[in-house]
């Protein structure tokens, strides 16, 4: 048996935790500079405000409704995220978190209710860490992701839903359309029409190989777990990312060479945090920047650089990344992007040291380590390299973030009794 977790609106839950004042009122993020709305409570989806909707053009309806508006606050979401996936391994020892709010949880020969149970992992979560999740627990993960559909949307479920049966998920099945399925694209469910494949119990009930004719081997897959047959296992290990990106757009498009490379070294600071934390080293970076893409005469440039040796010098990076910058600039552009990508990295444990070339010194792998250790400890940020400016205004807009919470001394709640 599978459950998988979701965390229920889950940006907009994170900002209600420290706001109790806001439950049961209609909250919104907005993405990276404040665009788009990417997370809507239950109360806001109510009013009609949509997903990935422009913010300027629903403000004056978020102003009528008094609906609370929160600016992207990644670093409260990743930590009470953290959170709610450490309460959840105290339930099953085999786990996948799946994203950032989802978590396939796995039970084998485990004779207990499993109503009770997926309840209990409900009420469990609230109560550690105040976000409301929907359980869905069925034998195939395809099916547990469909439980939890209807964990959300059938409200005598309460959140949570169990389709241990092959008539309970056939009752479903036959109410949703096909694309509600997991990995059941809109442009895929197009492809089916001919075969009269509407409903998802239509896909479930359809010939195996008539399907395969017209898609992959995936889809083939699909249809046997959609009839309780597990095809998909859970990656129990996360591997670690192959290649790390950071990249954003400026707050204000940048005219100048200055704005960009202050904006590279910070992404190039970023990746390189990432990749310590995962104990990596990197051989290659890809720079790269671009204008908007709506507007003419498009430009994009970028390059690869090869490094010296393998490393996970944040100072190293920053100054290929900006050498690379440098040379790509051309005046008379307004860059809206830049990004970095680490692309050919290896695990420390196993690099192969060069005979001729030194490597990185040990005296490096430990300033990395102080200064990885003081902004975990005093909040991101806290020592950088000035490379990265102190001003930066051409740092993305964001008006209304609230404070971090969990992860920022300064930001901690005070409870006056
Ligand atoms: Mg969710």
């Amino acid at each position: 048996m599978f459950a998988l977790v979701d965390c229920n609106s889950f940006f907009a839950s994170c900002e209600q935790v420290f706001r109790p004042d806001l439950r049961g009122k209609p909250v919104v993020v907005l993405s990276n500079n404040d665009g788009f709305i990417v997370a809507r409570s239950k109360e806001a989806k109510e009013l009609g405000i949509g997903d990935l909707q422009t913010f300027f053009k629903v403000k004056h309806l978020l102003r009528k409704h008094k609906v609370a508006v929160f600016s992207s606050n990644y670093p409260l979401y990743g930590d009470m995220s953290n959170r709610v996936m450490q309460g959840l391994q105290s339930f099953s020892p085999n786990i996948e978190i799946y994203s950032i709010d989802e978590m396939f949880l796995s039970f084998h020969h485990m004779p207990f209710n499993l109503h009770d149970y997926a309840n209990k992992i409900k009420n469990q979560t609230w109560e550690h860490t105040r976000i409301p999740v929907s359980v869905g627990i069925a034998p195939t993960k395809t099916l547990a992701k469909i439980a939890n559909h209807a964990a959300k949307k059938i409200p005598q479920c309460q959140g949570t839903c169990v389709m241990d049966k092959p008539h309970k998920w056939e009752w479903y099945l036959r109410r949703i359309p096909v694309t509600a399925i997991w990995g059941v694209a809109k442009r895929l469910a197009r492809r089916l029409e001919p075969l009269q494949i509407h409903t998802a119990w239509d896909l479930a009930s359809a010939d195996p190989k008539a399907v395969r004719r017209i898609s992959s081997i995936n889809l083939e897959r699909t249809i046997k777990e959609l009839n309780g047959t597990p095809c998909l296992t859970l990656d129990e290990l996360q591997p670690a990312r192959q290649q790390i990106y950071c990249t954003r757009s400026f707050g204000k498009k940048a005219t100048e060479l200055q704005p960009v490379l202050e904006g590279i070294s910070l992404y190039a600071a970023r990746a390189a945090e990432k990749l310590r934390a995962q104990h990596h080293l990197v051989s290659t970076i890809h720079v790269f920047m671009h204008t908007s893409p709506f507007q003419s005469n498009y430009h994009y440039v970028s390059d690869v650089i090869q490094l010296p040796y393998p490393t996970d010098d944040t100072r190293q990076i920053t100054a290929a990344a900006r050498q690379a910058i440098t040379q790509l600039y051309r005046p008379g552009h307004a860059f809206l992007k830049a990004g970095i990508g680490l692309i050919e990295i290896t695990d420390r444990q196993h690099h192969q040291f060069d005979l001729l070339c030194v490597g990185q010194p040990v005296q490096t792998d430990k300033l990395m380590r102080v200064l990885d250790c003081i902004n975990q400890q005093q909040g991101k940020g806290t020592i950088f390299i000035a490379a990265q400016g102190i001003n930066k205004p051409w740092y993305m807009r964001q008006q209304y973030t609230s404070p971090q919470y969990t992860t920022k001394w300064q930001d901690i709640p005070v409870a006056t009794c």
